[in-house]
């Protein structure tokens, strides 16, 4: 299969083809069909493997099918990341592909002011990437509203939970609408990924490279 035989909308198939990406990689062919039919997803997928672009380009494909007014500082999509370097490499993804979408994409993470990223929320945002303190500071301030939360991804959950990200992380999920959609990823699955993911997705898909 090719990225058009996956169903992707055409604004994509043309960043994919402009990024030289000829064929889904495996992780890709399994979770871009499973992510556009809005299942939850458990997902077991390693950096290198493509699973940035397997969640990505779905995301992007649903919002475009899906055309939403969404106020200021209410975004539809929630990626959270362990890493500032991660969510920034996500955000990036998140603008190539999306490049053609009119999709609008903003990364936050702390060490850095809060002021542009007050800025920031003042407009739309479509999909927000963020590591999971200065998300919470800015839920804190109610500078953004979660509420309108439709995706909401865990990127390498295995390294947030190596972090101690797990009481933040149970502070953000119990700010997100309970219905939504909810990938999760990670490189391995130990018995606390488990529990998260047994509380945290709905009769999940299980995808596997
Ligand atoms: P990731 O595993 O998401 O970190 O992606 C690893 C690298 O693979 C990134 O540099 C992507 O640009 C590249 N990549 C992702 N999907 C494809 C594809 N289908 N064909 C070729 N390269 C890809």
């Amino acid at each position: 299969v090719d990225f058009a035989g996956l169903g992707l909308a055409e604004p994509l198939l043309r960043a994919i083809s402009e990024e030289g990406y000829t064929h889904p990689t495996p992780i890709q062919q399994k979770a871009i069909p499973l992510v556009i039919a809005g299942r939850d997803l458990l997902a077991a997928a390693q950096t290198g493997t493509g699973k940035t672009a397997g969640f990505t380009l779905p995301i992007l494909h649903t919002l475009l099918n899906r055309p939403a007014s969404i106020p200021a500082g209410r975004p539809r999509v929630l990626v959270l990341t362990p890493t500032r370097e991660l969510a920034a490499q996500v955000e990036e993804s998140v603008r190539t592909y999306g490049r053609h979408a009119k999709m609008r994409s903003m990364v936050m993470f702390g060490g850095v002011g809060m002021n542009p990223q007050l800025q920031a929320l003042k407009q739309r945002v479509d999909i927000l990437v963020a590591t999971p303190g200065r998300l919470l500071d800015h839920v804190g301030e109610k500078s953004l509203d979660l509420s309108g939360v439709e995706i909401f991804v865990l990127d390498e959950a295995d390294r947030m939970l190596d972090m101690g990200f797990i009481r933040d992380i149970r502070k953000v999920i119990a700010v997100l609408p309970k219905v939504r959609q909810t990938l999760l990823y990670s490189a391995t699955f130990s018995p606390e990924i488990r529990e998260l993911a047994h509380g945290l997705l709905n009769d999940p898909a299980e995808v596997e490279v």
